[in-house]
């Protein structure tokens, strides 16, 4: 029986974990068979406050892992397969194999970019294929780049990277964008974004790093090759709740609502990070809010006289 039993490992986790730790709560982190989350998958973090030269996606959250261990959280690598959330203490089984029983939890499972699904797309992410404009702009000051998408998060990375990149080319695949008038306005004024209509992305090229990619008009089945040194996938975001289907109250793209700071529709179950925020989606957000659910499941099992 556990106070706490934290699940995930990104920031939002591991913050989780380093506030429960100091409270004396010795909470347990599931951190998934790759521990980490989102931020493993990127190269430098530069928008990271507290570090003044940038670091490694991977580094930190070596870091951010290390400092939790020090104020003694435990971890268990592997993949929680089921939960029980309808009664008290709540039931947490891994692999299918073993159940732990806790009295708090908190959720920090976060959310996957949605992958185009090229074979060439996952071994360039880090070397030019990105899903995260905030995060790795700033590395394509003075290139050309693509990005894939029609919605707003794909005009919102597109306008982004027009403040490094000399033109971003926006490859939608049908003729109209899905994205808010006002978020299109916004793109189609910019000079710097022309758009491929009618397009998706067959295959990125490139082998140390990406040096193009290749289009497919579906319309008239034409193949073109367009040069570009990166590739912004913008194609949407589905959260990692699949798990928690029909125990937790969730909006309608699956995030995990919450109320009053971190709390779910289920007391003593907490949701931090990008698994309950579609919205801001960055390291430190997750961070934080991972520090607030620390702070509410604490003061929740103080209110249960733990
Ligand atoms: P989205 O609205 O679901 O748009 C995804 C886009 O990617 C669509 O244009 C879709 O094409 C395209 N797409 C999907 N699968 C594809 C595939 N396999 N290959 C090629 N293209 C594909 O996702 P989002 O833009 O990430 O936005 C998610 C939510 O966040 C939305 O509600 C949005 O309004 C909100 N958001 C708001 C802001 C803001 O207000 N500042 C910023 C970002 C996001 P189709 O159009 O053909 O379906």
């Amino acid at each position: 029986m556990r106070h706490v039993v934290i699940i995930g490992s990104g920031p939002a986790g591991l913050t989780a974990a380093i506030y429960t730790a100091r409270a004396n709560l010795s909470p347990l982190l599931v951190e998934g068979w790759q521990s980490g989350g989102q931020l493993t998958t990127t190269t430098e973090v530069e928008n990271y406050p507290g570090f003044a030269k940038g670091i490694t996606g991977p580094e930190l959250m070596k870091d951010m892992r290390a400092q939790a261990e020090r104020f003694g959280s435990e971890f268990v690598t592997g993949d929680v397969t089921a939960v029980d959330f309808t009664k008290r203490p709540f039931s947490i089984t891994i692999d299918g194999e073993r159940t732990i029983q806790a009295k708090t939890v908190v959720i920090a499972t976060g959310a996957s970019a949605i992958p185009i699904g090229l074979s060439n797309e996952k071994r360039l992410t880090g070397h030019g294929v990105s899903t995260c404009a905030t995060c790795d702009g700033f590395f394509f000051r003075g290139k050309e780049l693509v990005v894939v998408g029609g919605g707003d998060s794909a005009m919102e990375e597109a306008t982004f990277l027009t403040k490094f990149a000399t033109k971003v080319s926006v490859v939608h695949r049908r003729d109209k964008l899905r994205a808010s008038k006002i978020m299109q306005d916004r793109a189609m004024k910019n000079e710097q974004i022309a758009f491929v209509w009618n397009s998706v992305v067959e295959d990125i090229l490139g082998n140390e790093v990406v040096t193009g990619v290749r289009l497919k008009n579906i319309v008239t089945g034409k193949t073109t090759d367009l040069a570009c040194e990166g590739v912004f996938v913008a194609i949407g975001h589905r959260p990692n709740t699949t798990l928690f289907t029909g125990q937790l109250d969730m909006d309608e793209k699956g995030y995990i609502r919450t109320h009053h700071g971190t709390a779910t529709g289920v007391p003593g179950v907490f949701a931090a990070g990008d698994v309950q925020d579609s919205k801001y989606r960055q390291a430190v957000t997750a961070a934080g809010t991972g520090c607030m659910a620390a702070i509410d499941a604490e003061r929740f099992l103080e209110r249960l006289g733990e």
